[in-house]
């Protein structure tokens, strides 16, 4: 790769699979050395061996703020400083068949999880940033915090407030020249759903999983489905110089979808191309 992101030191909450191992990955791979804190102890084993001794994992609950400290703290004991912070660790909460049958049971997991994990990471790596000459937190929220629509109204809420909160933060970090963007993803193969449909029978979580996975690539312009480096891809351009005048952003990365509703007609090569049927897409 290059060397985009040489002698830089970050912290990658969620680290241990999907879309933040993919981040850990790139960041190693541009020089950065890397925090990983992740609940997943044996994921977290994996990536420090893929990745060797640029990155030092610890078991962390992101829902837990005095966690997140830590993990800045380690990153400067170890590492000696800290450049980068990037607020990625989520969940979906609970699948349900309409708000009407929601008993709101994983409110308050999910809040504390994916906005008070962002708003504490986001805290206290501006602490150490705004007195060591500024730095980058990026936070992940998604499509579902841009868009409305049906379905896991928690998790909307929820990075609908990451948005509202970035926005408001980089507001306030800008005087230290810490940068605060987000990073709004859609519809990339990792385990997320998989993971919030666990009251379900495997089969049934499969079959809602796949449905579920059908109906955004139907929404998508772009017929190839996302992947987790493409969103690596995004982290790495917030965490480095060439975004150095972006601040308070919100970048979609997610085919187009948040665009709007792709053509009824694609090209046939691109139908084939294991996307969507070429009359999907205008419901
Ligand atoms: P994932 O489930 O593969 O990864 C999430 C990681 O976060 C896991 O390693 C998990 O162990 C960890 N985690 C969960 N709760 C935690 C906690 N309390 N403390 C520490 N770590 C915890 O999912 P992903 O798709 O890689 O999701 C990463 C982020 O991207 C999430 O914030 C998610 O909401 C967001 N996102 C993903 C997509 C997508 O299409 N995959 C779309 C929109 C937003």
């Amino acid at each position: 790769m290059g060397n985009e992101l040489a002698g830089k030191v970050a912290v990658v909450t969620g680290g241990a699979s999907g879309l933040g191992s993919a981040m850990v990955e790139r960041f190693v791979a541009e020089g950065a050395r890397v925090v990983v804190g992740d609940l997943d102890a044996d994921g977290g084993a994996a990536v420090v061996q893929r990745c060797g001794s640029n990155v030092l994992f610890q078991v962390t609950d992101v829902g837990e703020p005095d966690q997140i400290s830590r993990l800045v703290d380690l990153a400067v004991e170890r590492f000696g400083g800290l450049h980068i912070m990037c607020n990625n660790a989520g969940i979906s909460g609970r699948m349900h068949k309409s708000l009407l049958h929601d008993d709101l049971a994983d409110f308050h997991r999910v809040m504390s999880v994916n906005v008070l994990g962002v708003m504490a990471g986001t805290r206290f790596a501006g602490q150490y940033m705004a007195e060591h000459g500024g730095g980058s937190i990026i936070n992940l929220s998604s499509v579902g915090g841009v868009q409305a629509g049906g379905g896991v109204m928690t998790y909307r809420a929820s990075k609908a407030a990451v948005i509202h909160f970035t926005k408001s933060a980089a507001i306030e970090l800008a005087q230290y020249e810490i940068r605060v963007n987000c990073i709004a993803p859609g519809n990339i193969p990792t385990d997320l759903l998989a993971k919030a449909s666990t009251t379900m029978s495997p089969e049934k979580a499969e079959r809602m999983t796949r449905v579920m996975r059908d109906m955004m690539n139907q929404d998508r312009p772009l017929p190839r489905e996302g992947t987790p480096e493409d969103v690596a891809e995004a982290a790495v351009y917030f965490a480095g110089d060439r975004s150095r005048y972006l601040t308070g952003t919100v970048l979609t990365v997610d085919g187009g979808t948040t665009a709007g509703k792709p053509l009824r007609a694609r090209r046939p090569d691109a139908a084939a191309n294991g996307s969507a049927p070429a009359s999907a897409g205008s419901s």
